[in-house]
């Protein structure tokens, strides 16, 4: 935790946290997170349920629409906990993303449509703004949307699309204008993924897990009524997810796990007859490490209060990414030297299931697919030259 003064019940609170995850947490999904194993879809759901059930699934969200409008210090906290204590890692696209982004740009149909439906879990959601020839410079998308009546008629194809294999909903960026520049032609749509013309092909990462997809879309119809915002201002609309897409992507609860988990390994591994937790190498990395945290912990928090508050969160948040990333890569880094020779083996067996025979001590099996994956936080959301461009013009002025 950060080096804020901690307010009074804070601690109470933490207590609260940990007696919900203990009683809560099904053995099978605690089990399977400990191990570093991806979840499936039912096993992710089983451990949201609790937390929607407990108000935790989106706690920053107004209790309007069904959040605690919890301040940032305690929602810290319990992201902290939850990621310490073996939860998965909620999905970020309806809480952090479509929800934060349709309470500032839906109408009123469309947010007593969606929002109740994100926090009651009835839908998940994917994002399509990536495509085959715009990912960096995402203006230059090409997935055109043409009005046909009451309808949009939807043709083109997104990539990357993270978890389309289980979505019930994708927001995407689609192209309704070619006047003035690529920015001003594009729109903002909320398009069904059950929509006949819909198809998503697997894309299996370098981790040999199924995260991402390609979604072919052709002649899909979308009601102009999923239309956010007014048509050809739906840049203005993603810029803004964005913004607080990276309050997510500075990833400090996925830190705080990997922090701990390092810990546990160091303490149970010897190098030269000594833990390598008393290892001085290990001592200095890991202090460099943590100090690096808190650092990133107390900006995110300054940017959550100015969600809370409702005020525009700015590109200065590029920062947020840019840290988020390399940390959680540097502590994925010392996993691996931590594990030496262990994390080696990399094959399927290894990490799609639970390895209960394997010689292995059951964290490191998946350390080498774990460190691909996160090799992958460099360019999601936003590529770290992308960042670095934006923090010199946007922000420095440069
Ligand atoms: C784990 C992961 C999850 C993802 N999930 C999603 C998702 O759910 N939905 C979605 O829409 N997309 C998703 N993406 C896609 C992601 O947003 C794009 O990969 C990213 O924006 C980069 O685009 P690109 O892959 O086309 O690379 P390119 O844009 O082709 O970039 C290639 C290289 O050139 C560099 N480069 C490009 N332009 C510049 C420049 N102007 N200055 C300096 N360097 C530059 C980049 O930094 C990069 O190193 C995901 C990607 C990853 C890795």
């Amino acid at each position: 935790m950060i080096a804020e003064d901690e307010p009074a019940g804070l601690a109470d609170f933490r207590q609260e946290v940990r007696g919900f995850i203990a009683e809560k947490l099904p053995t099978v999904v605690r089990e399977k997170v400990r191990r570093g194993v991806i979840l499936d879809r039912d096993e992710l759901d089983l451990w949201e349920r609790q937390l929607t059930a407990r108000g935790w699934f989106v706690p920053h969200w107004p209790e309007r629409w069904g959040g605690l409008a919890m301040e940032p210090m305690w929602r810290m906290t319990l992201d902290e906990e939850l990621a310490r204590n073996d939860c998965p890692e909620a999905s970020p696209f309806g809480p952090e993303m479509v929800g934060p982004m349709l309470m500032q740009f839906g109408d009123d149909a469309q947010k007593e449509f969606f929002l109740p439906r994100i926090v009651s879990l009835e839908h998940h959601w994917c994002q399509g703004y990536s495509e085959p020839n715009a990912g960096s410079d995402l203006a230059s998308l090409q997935t055109r949307a043409v009005r046909d009546g009451g309808d949009y008629v939807v043709n083109g194809s997104k990539i990357w699309t993270s978890g389309a294999h289980y979505a019930d909903w994708m927001f995407a960026l689609v192209r309704t204008g070619a006047d003035g520049k690529p920015q001003e032609g594009i729109s903002f749509l909320l398009i069904n993924m059950r929509s006949p013309g819909i198809t998503v092909k697997p894309i299996i990462g370098i981790h040999g897990w199924h995260l991402f997809n390609q979604v072919f879309l052709d002649d899909v119809h979308v009601p102009v009524a999923n239309l956010v915002g007014q048509e050809n201002m739906g840049w203005t609309i993603a810029k803004s997810v964005l913004e607080h897409e990276r309050l997510k992507l500075s990833r400090v609860p996925e830190c705080h796990r990997r922090m701990a988990r390092v810990k546990a390994l160091a303490a149970s591994l010897k190098e030269r007859g000594q833990p390598v937790a008393q290892r001085d190498w290990f001592k200095l990395k890991l202090a460099t490490l943590e100090v690096r945290l808190m650092a990133l912990e107390a900006s995110v928090l300054r940017f959550r209060r100015q969600a809370l508050a409702g005020g525009r969160l700015g590109a200065e948040t590029a920062r947020l990414k840019l840290r988020g990333s390399q940390l959680v890569q540097a502590f994925d880094n010392l996993t691996v030297d931590v594990a030496g020779p262990l994390s080696l083996p990399y094959d399927h067996a290894s990490h799609h299931d639970l390895v209960d025979n394997a010689p292995r001590p059951w964290d490191v099996a998946t350390t080498s697919a774990r460190r691909f994956m996160g090799r992958g936080f460099t360019i999601a959301g936003g590529s770290s030259e992308i960042q670095h461009n934006q923090l010199a013009k946007q922000v420095l002025g440069l």
